[in-house]
């Protein structure tokens, strides 16, 4: 065989059917569901305590910080009320030696202290106003309401949610190990350095940052309508939505059920959908999703992730790649004018390329490839030859890669389109009645819209991910051709800034009716 057909039947093996899109959708809301009902489920979908979304006329001063894998963010937030915003930001490395401290203590003194910082700088007016104040006033309560920030902490480590700012650490990842954190609140912790500072905040939120793309969308979006789901696609995927209260039944008798509010009868959960179907019953696979699965320090776990997100894409298209250059015969990268039986020396890939590292290949290379309309794949082949070790790489060689390449990242957005689906569908969103009888080509007018937020490079940068997602959500039963029109899908960026800060204002306001309701009962 050419190196074109095998290129082809590579691609092939990465088909997935609208049947088989079909058979997830449903398997999806099982899983949903029995998510809701119980815990320990593949699916965790965990209550957030969240229990609105905004419609873009909340008004106010908030503040977020942000606890990634390497940088923390400081940032204060202005809401406008008219569904824009103004946002100040600040961005520190966090030392290695804190990643790593001997107790818990010295980070989050360093965190505090960054957001002291950031006060002196950017509100140097109110943050010395509250400091003199604090030095005159005696009682605690002599400090008025609008002098403290509410602030929003998105803590992007796996954590048990108790209430909307309560969670304790269940473990650290990503190089994080401090062991006296673990099983703590992680709000606490930080709260008490910050007072220790006597700095005029409140760790009002525990943020998701699925739940923050979630709210941040719903803020901006156009309409009044709320927005339904918050999704990423960038290193993972995961996406929380709005649920109905009363189907999430595990809540109820739990010991966490006091800290519910219950007044709009809903509330966002965090899907976690990188775990569904970790059995494998309805995820397509391949010899390559099975060799990446175990080179991985989770085999599986993240089987979802694993097929769709940034982490693992170049991954399996580097997978594919290398078995194509191992089996000669199809004559991808090879060397022409090499006689040697050494597969190294018999390829136009040099000996130290990436390619042959695990890990080696970047997701944004697919963008790359799948977008390359240059005269005989240039822009492809510069990559390969700058990025990738691939001295001599032929125009066939570079349409093969593009090919495959462009197989993996249309499975990927079919995939996206099952978790979008399933959650429209679970939640009953487009089963007005006046749809039963609705044509395909029936104009949709703004309120019939379901608003869907996204972020994240993959759905960003990817060329057409939306357009397959579209596609796909086109041939799924419920959905069709008029539902997929319904669906409107937007970027929702900045998640982890004004959507902590949006988050910190519904808790906030959670916070004061709770207080009027035992001021009441007194
Ligand atoms: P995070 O998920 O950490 O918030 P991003 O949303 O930027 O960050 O996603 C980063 C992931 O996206 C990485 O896995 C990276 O390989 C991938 N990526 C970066 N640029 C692109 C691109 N242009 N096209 C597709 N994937 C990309
Ligand atoms: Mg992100």
């Amino acid at each position: 065989m050419g190196l074109a057909q095998e290129a082809s039947r590579v691609a092939a093996e990465f088909e997935y059917s609208d049947a088989q899109v079909n058979k997830a959708v449903k398997e999806f809301i099982r899983q949903m569901d029995e998510g809701l009902e119980k815990s320990g489920t593949t699916m965790s979908q965990i209550p957030t305590y969240v229990t609105a979304v905004p419609n873009g006329t909340e008004k106010g001063l908030y503040m977020a910080v942000d606890l990634g894998g390497t940088n923390f963010r400081v940032c204060s937030i202005n809401l406008n009320g008219d569904s824009t915003f103004s946002l100040t930001q600040s961005k520190v490395a966090i030392p290695k030696e804190l990643m790593v401290a001997q107790t818990s203590k010295e980070l989050f003194s360093f965190l505090a202290k960054q957001i002291a910082t950031f006060l002196q700088t950017h509100h140097g007016e109110h943050y010395h106003a509250t400091i003199r104040r604090r030095a005159t006033i005696h009682s605690e309560s002599g400090f008025e309401e609008r002098e403290i920030f509410n602030l929003g902490f998105t803590f992007s480590f796996p954590v048990q949610q108790v209430g909307i700012n309560k969670g304790t650490l269940i473990r650290w990842t990503k190089g994080f190990d401090i062991a006296d954190a673990v099983g703590k609140d992680v709000c606490k912790l930080l709260q008490d350095e910050i007072d220790a500072l006597h700095l005029p905040v409140r760790v009002a939120a525990l943020v998701n940052d699925t739940v923050g793309t979630l709210m941040a969308r719903s803020y901006t979006s156009p309409g009044k309508t709320g927005t339904l789901l918050g999704a990423i696609f960038g290193t993972g995927t995961n996406g929380a939505y709005v649920e109905k209260l009363d189907k999430v039944k595990k809540l109820n008798g739990s010991e966490n059920s006091d800290n519910v509010d219950r007044t709009t009868g809903e509330m966002i959960i965090n899907t976690e959908w990188g775990s569904f179907d970790n059995e494998l019953r309805v995820l397509p696979n391949t010899p390559y999703d099975n060799s990446l699965d175990k080179e991985t320090p989770n085999p599986g776990i993240q089987m979802f992730e694993k097929r769709i997100s940034g982490m693992f894409l170049g991954e399996i298209l580097r997978l594919a790649i290398v078995d194509l250059v191992k089996e000669r015969k199809t004559g991808l990268f090879s060397d022409d004018n090499s006689s040697s039986n050494d597969v190294h020396s018999t390829t136009c890939l040099a000996e130290n390329s990436p390619l042959w590292q695990p890990w080696g290949l970047d997701t944004s290379f697919l963008s790359i490839a799948h977008g390359d309309n240059s005269n005989g794949f240039k822009v492809t082949r510069q990559t390969l030859d700058k990025d990738y070790g691939v001295h001599a790489a032929s125009a066939e060689d570079a349409e093969a890669v593009k090919l495959i390449a462009a197989a993996i990242g249309k499975r990927a957005a079919r995939l996206s389109a099952v978790a979008i689906a399933a959650v429209v569908l679970a939640t009953d969103k487009l089963s007005s009645p006046q749809d039963i009888a609705t044509a395909d080509d029936t104009p949709v007018n703004e309120d019939e819209m379901v608003d869907i937020g996204v972020d994240g490079s993959l759905v960003e940068f990817y060329p057409g991910f939306e357009e397959y997602i579209r596609e796909a959500l086109r041939q799924i039963e419920g959905v069709g051709k008029h539902g997929e029109k319904r669906i409107r899908i937007g970027i929702a960026k900045d998640g982890s800034g004004v959507g902590a800060a949006l988050i910190a204002l519904v808790a906030d306001k959670l916070a004061k009716q709770a207080q009027l309701k035992e001021y009441g009962e007194e």
